[in-house]
């Protein structure tokens, strides 16, 4: 099973220009939609099931914003995997699903044996059975993140999107507005410019 790559989302109105994004942001986009969520919850219950059948479902997935170092993390206590939200709105696919396989791991060698070492020998054989590298990093190019991460906000005159590369305080709109930026949608695009996923919202330092 794979994850489904984001929708190339052309826009209501199909407008690509590269500082204005048409139409409101997709809630359905958001890195912790309902929709998503479920998405990825589904794919590590599709490999439990194929890897660990007698073991019981994970709690959902918890999907952070703090998790900015660390692309993923499991807690034994709780039976549960956490995200990072920027892992999922700027990484790739195969990424997204490295970097779960390599919890949904450690999930299952907590599962066989409650002292095994983290990454030790059977988090290694676990990984083998998985197809995931038994590193301790999942190797993921974060560098190429920031080129592919803009703040959308909306003038409130024209109420047209703009977007950014900075969260900026003040804009200035083509329709001459210049406005504050209250609050951004910190946001991923495709090359086209679009909007492929939503990580969450920001206010600039300082403004508002
Ligand atoms: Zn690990
Ligand atoms: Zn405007």
């Amino acid at each position: 099973m794979r994850l489904a790559t984001p929708a190339g989302g052309v826009t209501p109105n199909g407008s690509v220009a590269r500082n204005v994004i048409s139409g409101a942001i997709d809630p359905s986009k958001k890195v912790d939609s309902p929709e998503r969520v479920a998405e990825l919850d589904e794919y590590v219950r599709t490999t439990l099931k194929a890897h660990e059948p007698g073991m019981s479902p994970l709690s959902p997935i918890r999907v952070s914003r703090r998790m900015t170092r660390t692309l993923g993390s499991y807690r034994p206590d709780k039976r549960q995997i956490a995200l990072s939200s920027r892992l999922l709105a700027f990484g790739e696919t195969e990424h997204v699903e490295a970097v779960l396989l390599h919890e949904t791991a450690h999930a299952i060698t907590h599962h066989r044996d409650e002292k095994a070492s983290s990454h030790g020998r059977l988090f290694k054989s676990v990984c083998r059975e998985l197809g995931v590298e038994s590193k301790r990093f999942v190797n993921v190019p974060i560098g190429a993140w920031g080129s592919r991460q803009r703040y959308v906000f909306t003038c409130p005159v024209c109420h047209s999107a703009l977007a950014r590369k900075r969260l900026v305080r003040i804009a200035r709109c083509k329709c001459g507005t210049r406005l504050a930026v209250q609050r951004a949608a910190r946001v991923a695009v495709d090359d086209g410019g679009r909007v492929v996923r939503v990580e969450g919202y920001a206010r600039p330092r300082g403004g508002g």
